[in-house]
């Protein structure tokens, strides 16, 4: 609530600079959201220990307000999840941030992200390597997304409609692949798909319970997996 109440605040403040120094903004100042994003950043992220500077300059720039529904703008950077329609969320800031790190995406490699969402996940990846592949199940969202980042000028993130379980094999194998619904299980495919020396980030557990946020390693043909912190997803659906 207090959160809730600071970021309205600012917002407002932010509105009234802009309106009282109306013609001079555009010489020093981007945009009303940056402050929110670098608070977001400093007392949510690195606070809690996420230090990889692609991450934390990704999470600075894409702005995340244009991808929340405008009834919850104002919770937009706020410490928690945050509904986007058709009964998903887009992730909490940290979990985003988390996740990416632990991916450990490099500039020019190639990842999968399973459940675009609102196409956030996908963005903050997009900032660190050019190829970026997404699948989401909700038609509704997958065309959303696409419009939205489209309009970002997000040009290449390559979306499709589709069952993730089966991961995307004409794009495979992937040096990443980050799952953002919670699996009962490790899907083979992506397993299969996983580069050698790759990394899969994956909610594992029963749907609607808290599940394990797990880290699986591909090196020498041998899996290795391993729980890294209690995490609560919307889960991984089937059949499309
Ligand atoms: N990464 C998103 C948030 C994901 S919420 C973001 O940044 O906004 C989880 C998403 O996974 C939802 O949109 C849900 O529809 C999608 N999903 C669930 N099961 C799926 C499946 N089998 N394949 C692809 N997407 C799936």
């Amino acid at each position: 609530m207090k959160n809730r109440l600071l970021t309205l605040r600012r917002i407002q403040t932010s509105a009234r600079f802009i309106i009282a120094f109306g013609l001079t903004i555009p010489l020093f100042s981007q945009e009303p959201f940056q402050h929110l994003r670098e608070d977001m950043v400093k007392y949510q992220i690195e606070d809690r220990g996420v230090t990889s500077k692609s991450v934390l300059d990704a999470m600075r720039k894409v702005p995340r307000h244009e991808f929340v529904p405008g009834k919850y703008l104002a919770d937009a950077h706020n410490d928690h999840p945050v509904p986007i329609g058709y009964g998903q969320t887009i992730s909490q800031p940290y979990i985003v941030a988390l996740m990416t790190e632990l991916a450990d995406v490099q500039k020019g490699e190639k990842v999968l992200e399973i459940g675009t969402g609102s196409g956030y996940q996908a963005a903050i990846l997009s900032e660190i390597t050019d190829s970026v592949y997404t699948i989401e199940i909700i038609t509704e969202l997958t065309n959303e997304a696409k419009e939205r980042l489209r309009r970002l000028g997000y040009n290449k993130i390559v979306v499709k409609n589709a069952d993730g379980y089966y991961g995307w094999k004409e794009y495979a194998p992937f040096d990443a692949i980050i799952v953002t619904a919670a699996a009962e299980h490790i899907p083979p495919p992506l397993i299969e798909q996983l580069k050698e020396g790759g990394k899969m980030i994956i909610p594992v557990g029963h749907p609607f319970h808290v599940q394990n946020l797990m880290m699986v390693e591909k090196q020498a043909g041998k899996i290795r997996s391993k729980n890294i912190l209690p995490v609560r997803f919307v889960p991984l659906v089937r059949g499309k």
